[in-house]
């Protein structure tokens, strides 16, 4: 089954992917060869068009959830951690820095500005960054507001101005997070990943050297330090999550507790826009959040990451990023339902669909106006694909599961109810019990780890109609609470033991 797996890239990248996919016995997509329809995963840098979602064949995965900008945007994620701090409570959501967006908050941003200069003195450091660029463009940090100059829509944040340093050297982790589902949410966080060093010394002295306090890579692998042996940091400025664990048991950390924190941030983070994200059980997505963690060990969260960069850049990122993407497409779990696609174009060549649907009674499908328009565009030859996507109606009818089951009398027979179980769609025919994939569900994928859902209530919590983000909150304090409390005691018994 794998040999027949399709892939379908925009603009022919990422290399990696390609790579892995390849080397996995995947086909690359070619719209000369191949219907439009004809690919099991479509991957892009960028956003699909929302009738890209609505009209997904069972076989077909994209590789972002719709209305993902929620968090990925800085003023959105911004907006939102906002919202859930006015009504679930700041101390929960206390893991990002003070932040306003530009013009409009303007006056606001002045008020805690002199409010704070008042109070604390200077020493209270800010970091502008420009709404439209990443990878560290444009960025600047001040301290006196008479160099803040700006012009375009920015935000504002507090610089955390106290980071952990490992020998001078400011870092922050990416921490690649996998949303298999945001309904039920289901949330998988990779144990290897990336810290991404500053290449010069961290110095509250040189706001302007961006060598010191961004950890950019696309700004430091231009530093004139970055191939030089700096002290435990060594050339380069990346490390793997691997040495950087070494590293805290080193430090006698508490890592359970710290892994906690930022496995809460991630998912406090994503219940701010679950609730809202359309379903599309047909979609996955990779984000990158990047999480700095200060002197007190305290994780802060500074973005998350549309498209994370799954370029090559140094020996870390092949060790990391070639397994990241072999065990997402494992956590993909393609099955069955994915070889359907081989079945529906092969036969009589890749522009004919092996099956002639004249020949069958089909019941009515209510055209969306898009597929309308669709058709009337379409050959006679591909017209017949539309009718697929009885496929994609959760609710079918016992002559459309015989349609489908019997398309291909030489095959054997689909379970649809399977299918749609399998797509973690809730089926409710009378005839068929729900059954749910447990493959979907497994804990460990490769060196992925399901953080969310973490136990029964939170499980029942993200089933439920409506994800109940009072339950998931009060278990997450909870769970925090147990883990703190037991380092407090662990920390207890060591002072009475000096
Ligand atoms: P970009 O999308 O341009 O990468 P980020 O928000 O990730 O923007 O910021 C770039 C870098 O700046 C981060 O990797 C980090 O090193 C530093 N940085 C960003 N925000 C803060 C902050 N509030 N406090 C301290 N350092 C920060």
């Amino acid at each position: 089954m794998a040999a027949s797996l399709v892939f379908r890239l925009q603009d022919r990248g990422p290399e990696l992917l390609r790579e892995v996919l390849l080397e996995r016995g995947w086909e690359e997509y070619d719209e000369e060869e191949r219907e439009e329809e004809d690919w099991n995963l479509y991957w892009r840098s960028t956003a699909f068009r929302s009738s890209e979602y609505h009209n997904l064949l069972p076989w077909q995965r994209l590789n972002h959830h719709p209305k993902t900008v929620g968090i990925t945007r800085k003023d959105c994620l911004a907006r939102n951690l906002r919202r859930m701090r006015a009504t679930v409570g700041s101390s929960l959501y206390d893991f990002s820095p003070t932040t306003f967006i530009l013009p409009n908050d303007y006056t606001r941003f002045l008020a805690e500005y002199n409010k704070l200069r008042l109070t604390r003195g200077p020493s209270i450091y800010w970091i502008c960054k420009p709404l439209d660029l990443s990878r560290g463009r444009g960025i600047f940090i001040f301290e006196d507001i008479k160099h803040f100059v700006y012009d375009c829509s920015v935000i504002v944040q507090r610089y955390v101005s106290n980071p952990l340093l490992i020998s001078g050297y400011k870092f922050d982790l990416r921490i690649y997070v996998c949303v298999k589902s945001f309904h039920p949410l289901t949330v998988y966080i990779h144990q290897e990943g990336l810290v991404r060093f500053a290449t010069e010394k961290y110095n509250l002295s040189s706001l302007n050297n961006l060598y010191s306090h961004l950890t950019n890579t696309s700004i430091n692998k231009f530093g004139p330090f970055y191939k030089t042996e700096k002290e435990q940091v060594g050339p380069g400025c990346k490390w793997t999550m691997s040495k950087f664990r070494h590293f805290l048991n080193s430090q006698d950390v508490n890592q359970l507790l710290l892994w906690q924190r930022i496995s809460n941030i991630v998912t406090l983070t994503l219940l701010t826009i679950a609730p809202s994200v359309p379903s599309c059980p047909n979609c996955v997505e990779l984000f990158g959040f990047d999480i700095l963690i200060d002197v007190k060990f305290k994780p802060w969260l500074l973005e998350v990451n549309y498209s994370p960069a799954l370029t090559l850049d140094c020996p870390a990122d092949i060790t990391v990023k070639k397994g990241l993407i072999s065990d997402l497409i494992d956590l993909m779990n393609y099955t069955f339902i994915d070889s359907l696609r081989q079945r529906a174009y092969q036969g009589q060549g890749y522009k004919q669909p092996c099956f002639n649907v004249n020949q069958h009674v089909l019941p009515k499908v209510k055209e969306t106006k898009f597929q309308k328009r669709r058709n009337r565009n379409q050959s006679s030859q591909t017209q017949t694909l539309p009718l697929l996507k009885t496929l994609c109606k959760p609710e079918i009818n016992q002559s459309q599961h015989a349609f489908v089951s019997n398309y291909n009398r030489h095959l054997p027979p689909v379970d649809l109810n399977k299918i749609y179980a399998a797509r973690g769609r809730i089926i409710n025919t009378t005839a068929t019990k729900i059954q749910t994939d447990k493959t979907l569900n497994l804990i460990l994928v490769g060196d992925f780890i399901r953080t969310f859902p973490f136990n029964t209530a939170t499980l029942r919590a993200s089933q439920s109609h409506k994800l109940d983000v009072k339950i998931v909150i009060q278990q997450l304090q909870r769970l925090t609470g147990q883990l703190a409390t037991s380092d407090m005691e662990v920390k207890e018994n060591k002072d009475r033991m000096k």
